[in-house]
């Protein structure tokens, strides 16, 4: 059974990493259904201001901390998650489970070069992956639903960055009998090569955030976001 903490009016899981990967894997093996939303500071920002979007985020069967500002705020509102619980990684075993399995794998998202390379790795870390659905994220997001309706996919995932890609899960969700849903943001650009993780330093000293905001085309944007949300979390402490 997996633990929630409240946290900005979201149950947010609080489990330790291998704990949490454990239950994922059992997820996939079983066949079960189930929407996952990894959140970080922004995804939880825009849940408060934008009440569609929070009404997606409760269809989620489970909310994960994802990077150091859910957890540092968790800890300065009184009400500590064990862990970060970044979505990159929650995918990466995901997949890795679904080689094992031989699992059946539906990718939306991404830039069109960024999806082409991407099914090449794909294919040669996970040759025992089914790929029932390849899309990328520029304007097939219809045919991709179209397309899933029939792929019996046991794993969607879907890189077009929040709050697209909780939208599109949200509008797909129903049409299907199982598969486990998961928006993963940039993810396809770092599995293709064509975008960096940050490098080991920023990683060891938890500043893979800056590193992400300094190098993103909206990174003012997100730096504001950003603050504001320590803004929220310093005024509001555990009543939120
Ligand atoms: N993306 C997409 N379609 C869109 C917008 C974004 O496929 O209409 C992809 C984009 O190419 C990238 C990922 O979604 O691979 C995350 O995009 P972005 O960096 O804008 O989102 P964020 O990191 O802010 O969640």
């Amino acid at each position: 059974m997996i633990q929630t903490i409240q946290l900005f009016g979201l149950p947010f899981v609080n489990a330790t990493p291998s704990t949490w990967y454990t239950h994922i894997k059992t997820l996939l093996h079983n066949n079960e259904k189930a929407f996952l939303v990894t959140a970080n500071p922004e995804l939880v920002l825009r849940s408060l201001r934008d009440p569609a979007y929070n009404r997606i985020l409760r269809q989620a069967t489970f909310i994960t901390p994802d990077g150091i500002g859910v957890t540092a705020a968790s800890k300065r509102m009184g009400e500590p998650l064990t862990a970060t619980l970044p979505g990159i990684e929650t995918a990466r075993e995901l997949l890795r489970t679904a080689d094992t399995l031989q699992k059946r794998v539906f990718l939306l998202g991404g830039r069109p070069e960024v999806m082409k390379s991407l099914i090449k790795q794909l294919a040669i870390r996970f040759p025992d992956i089914q790929f029932v659905g390849t899309f990328h994220g520029f304007g097939k997001e219809a045919e991709a639903a179209t397309a899933l309706k029939a792929a019996q996919a046991d794993l969607i995932l879907v890189a077009l960055g929040a709050p697209k890609q909780e939208q599109w899960i949200a509008s797909v969700y129903d049409q299907v009998d199982h598969g486990l849903f998961i928006g993963v943001g940039g993810a396809f650009d770092v599995w293709s090569g064509h975008s960096k993780r940050a490098p080991k330093l920023f990683r060891t000293l938890k500043l893979e955030w800056l590193y992400r905001i300094s190098s993103h085309p909206r990174g003012f944007e997100k730096l504001k976001d950003l603050l504001l949300f320590v803004l929220l979390v310093f005024r509001k402490k555990s009543h939120l």
